[in-house]
């Protein structure tokens, strides 16, 4: 059975890069009728972010990745916890323990003044900067003076000599790294808390993972993890580093590059299919080639193989894209019902009837749902004529007074306010600009911009009539 994880440090809502890896690991999960695992890596007491733990939850709820065993706001669910990682110290030293007793680590008992003080005379000589052996070398004796000084140790894994640690990665082939390179690495401090190395091992072990997708930062990390792996006879997971995600300056992407955290794209609303669409494919493409796809879809095509190697640069435009895209393809009821919750109702009283009728006019122009604020203005009634761009217009006065006679006594809905305006042309013989634009002019300020029929629609027969009136009062003036 396939088990991918999805191991986050609670330091803040979830942002772009982080929750692509989430991404990865649930349709990966999905695709291979797996289990999609959350543990949250919350040991760096530092770094740990007060709420960011219940913001994560919420971020992926949100995204719709819905893990089978982790944390959730009512508890732990599955057999492998517990999914906090600071719930799991004890189980940490133990395991560090096992591997005291059977030689693969040793007890060290130097502080760290003498290790800064032994690395930098080391790398004054042209020495390797990495642990220098002391304590493998420390005598019975000498070891008691130290414990009796009162000093505390610290468990160190021994790197065993040879040539090199070869980590194999789905994306990136067979990794060399020189043994002597890695020297030998601290699994448990002096104080009892794992590293990161350590602990992340024996959680994967414990829980059964089977495949680890992370960035590619973490892949220096991997041949130390290989050999806390070997040392326990634990078969090594399939390792996918995937690449990392830059900003267009292709330096490391963060907020200044308008990469939003997925509170915000939340909070903005975004269509999290969009998002997941948007994440999913920044390293790999559908055979076909298609961008545009589905949860469902993107969980059948997903492929590790798939997955390139180099660097992606953060391309907010075919977010945006991608999630007009999705939202486009919502049914009337469920958009307006996603849009409601943003609209502006200080600024827009409408009924449901009327924000209905605005959002499907404006549809496909929706990157978020709260960018319905910024076409909703047009659907408001001016209270003002604006007249010099209204008696540039020669067709204006005859275009005007025909409009009004007709949206009188319209049947008002939108296709028979469609058919009204054509009429108007008929009658008047203006066509094109010369008829939509002294319409739109008269009852918006602008000269062009959403369905005209819908604003008339939204606007009311009362306050369209009145405004037609109005403008065609003040050309009248004029002459
Ligand atoms: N907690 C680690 C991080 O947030 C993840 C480690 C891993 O995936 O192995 O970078």
């Amino acid at each position: 059975m396939i088990r991918t994880r999805f191991a986050p440090s609670p330091t803040g809502s979830l942002h772009v890069g982080n929750a692509r890896l989430a991404v990865l690991n649930w349709i990966f999960a999905r695709h291979s009728n797996g289990s999609f695992v959350l543990r949250i890596e919350d040991t760096d007491e530092e770094r740990n972010l007060e709420g960011s733990d219940a913001q994560i939850l919420e971020d992926l709820s949100w995204l719709g990745l819905k893990w089978d065993e982790g944390p959730t706001s009512k508890g732990e669910v599955g057999a492998f916890g517990p999914y906090r990682q600071s719930g799991r110290t004890k189980l940490h030293q133990e395991h560090a323990k096992q591997l005291l007793q059977r030689r693969y680590a040793f007890n060290c008992y130097c502080t760290d003044e003498e290790l800064d003080a032994r690395r930098e005379a080391a790398i004054a000589r042209g020495d390797s900067a990495t642990y220098d052996g002391t304590c493998l070398r420390r005598s019975p004796s000498e070891i008691r003076e130290l414990i009796t000084e009162g000093r505390l140790p610290a468990i160190r894994f021994h790197v065993a000599p040879g040539d090199y640690i070869i980590v194999e990665d789905v994306i990136r082939g067979n990794v060399h790294f020189p043994r002597a390179d890695i020297g030998d690495f601290i699994i448990l401090r002096s104080n009892g808390q794992p590293t990161y190395n350590f602990a992340v091992v024996v959680d994967d072990i414990m829980m059964d993972i089977t495949h680890v997708i992370r960035g590619v930062g973490h892949l220096s990390n991997t041949p130390r993890q290989a050999l806390v792996f070997d040392a326990f006879g634990a078969q090594r997971p399939v390792f996918a580093h995937v690449p990392q995600v830059l900003g267009p300056d292709r330096q490391k992407l963060s907020k200044r590059h308008g990469a939003p955290s997925l509170a915000d794209y939340r909070r903005l609303g975004y269509h999290p299919d969009g998002l997941v669409n948007y994440l999913s494919l920044l390293s790999w493409s559908t055979a076909s080639g298609e961008e545009v796809l589905t949860r469902e879809q993107l969980v059948s095509e997903i492929s590790l193989e798939r997955v390139g190697a180099a660097d992606v640069v953060f391309d907010p435009a075919k977010l945006d894209f991608l999630s007009a895209k999705h939202i486009e393809r919502m049914s009337m009821d469920d958009l307006v019902r996603a849009i409601e919750p943003f609209v502006d109702r200080d600024r827009f009283a409408f009924t449901d009837e009327q924000l209905s009728v605005a959002v499907k006019a404006v549809r496909t122009h929706l990157v978020a749902f709260s960018k319905i604020n910024e076409f909703l203005p047009a659907f408001v009634p001016i209270d003002y004529v604006p007249l010099n761009p209204l008696r540039e217009r020669e067709s204006a006065v005859p275009v005007l007074e025909a409009a009004r006679t007709r949206l009188s006594d319209v049947k008002w809905d939108v296709g028979a306010i469609a058919e009204a305006i054509k009429a108007v042309g008929k009658q008047t013989g203006a066509s094109g600009k010369a008829l939509y634009e002294p319409v739109r002019l008269a009852l918006t300020g602008d000269e062009h911009g959403s369905p005209l029929n819908a604003i008339i629609f939204v606007q009311g027969r009362e306050v369209v009539v009145h405004a037609l009136d109005r403008a065609l009062e003040a050309l009248k003036e004029l002459t």
